[in-house]
């Protein structure tokens, strides 16, 4: 089976970018794959963060994982910080990474403004700490939503790089994986402007949909939510960000194709829209919400899942990390 890789920073909730934007297709997609499912609270410390919120806010990662529907008989839940290989890989990337292509990142560019002054170094090696974390496992594929897409060309650059250094001929070190990035949910927009990604970060409660919002919160955002005054919604007008982004959520919350959310919706006014979206969001988190709570009530039950994925996952990092010692000619002790 082909290997696949993929995370969630633990800085704060989940929203529904992330859901429908990789989570919701590593569930789709797990039964045909060896699945490797992290909390990446490495990745968590590159813009400020709480240290008494890290900890939990990592096991409500983990457990949301398995409340969407992470089957634990093709997959291994792990947590990024429980194996120092990530860190370790990491810093021996960073030797063959040029400056420049750090740089020249979309995410560091965008998240750097605005820091200003205070942006510190792991920030800028976000992507080089993310190539770590995908070359341990030697993963074939890489589900993530399209914002990451310029961080998997860095990844595939990287061992194009080190293997042509470092590995003999035909016998590559590291292996190239591939993004799997869905057409559909690959960029869900903030709830308050539509050209914008949803974001944990961003400051607005109000920009995101989380997966544990209770039922009012999320009436209140889509009551609040930015619109435009047209009557009839309609997908893909350009001029209507806010309106695209609101029906591709209702699509794909509600499992219907584009077709029929097209016919449905085409004289519809937001007055009538948003009950029908609200009503659809509050059904479809239900179930997980529930699961959610089930998990949360047994800690001891997570931190087994943790305690074997950190196992599982460490077996294969730390053999990874010393086939990359290895060919970059560092000692052993006999
Ligand atoms: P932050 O703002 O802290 O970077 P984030 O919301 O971007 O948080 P990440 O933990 O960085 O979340 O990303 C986790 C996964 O969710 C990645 O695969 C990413 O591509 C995907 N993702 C994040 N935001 C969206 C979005 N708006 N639409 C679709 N996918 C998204
Ligand atoms: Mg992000």
């Amino acid at each position: 089976k082909q290997r696949i890789l993929s995370g969630v920073q633990p800085t704060g909730n989940l929203h529904l970018g992330n859901y429908l934007g990789a989570i919701r297709n590593w569930v789709e997609g797990q039964h045909q794959y060896d699945n490797f499912f992290c909390v990446v609270d490495l990745h968590a410390i590159t813009v400020p963060h709480n240290p008494a919120t890290l900890a939990q806010d990592t096991y409500t990662i983990a457990a949301l994982y398995l409340a969407c529907g992470i089957d634990l008989s093709n997959s291994t839940i792990f947590v990024q910080s429980h194996i120092s290989a990530h860190s370790e890989l990491a810093w021996l990337l960073n030797c063959i990474t040029p400056l420049n292509w750090l740089t020249d990142m979309i995410q560091f560019k965008e998240k750097a403004v605005k820091q200003g002054e205070n942006v510190g170094v792991g920030l800028l090696d976000y992507p080089v700490l993310m190539a770590a974390d995908i070359l341990l496992y030697d993963a074939d594929k890489v589900p993530v939503g399209e914002d990451q897409k310029q961080h998997l060309e860095l990844t595939r650059d990287l061992v194009d790089s080190f293997n042509h250094k470092f590995a003999k001929p035909n016998q590559p070190v590291l292996k190239k994986p591939d993004p799997l990035i869905r057409a559909e949910g690959a960029r869900v927009m903030s709830l308050t402007d539509g050209t914008k990604k949803m974001s944990k970060s961003d400051p607005s409660e109000l920009s995101r949909i989380n997966l544990l919002d209770p039922p009012d919160v999320i009436q209140n955002k889509i009551k609040r939510c930015k619109t435009d005054p047209v009557r009839g919604l309609v997908f893909d007008d350009p001029d209507r960000p806010e309106c695209h982004n609101l029906l591709t959520l209702y699509m794909l919350l509600s499992g219907q194709t584009k077709a029929a959310v097209a016919a449905e919706c085409q004289d519809m006014g937001w007055g009538q829209f948003k009950p029908l979206l609200t009503e659809t969001a509050i059904t479809h988190l239900q179930p997980i919400q529930a699961k959610y709570q089930e998990i949360m009530a047994d800690p001891g039950y997570l931190d087994s899942v943790l305690r074997d994925g950190q196992e599982k996952a460490g077996a294969i990092a730390n053999a990874t990390l010393l086939r990359v010692k290895d060919a970059l000619g560092y000692s052993r002790l006999p």
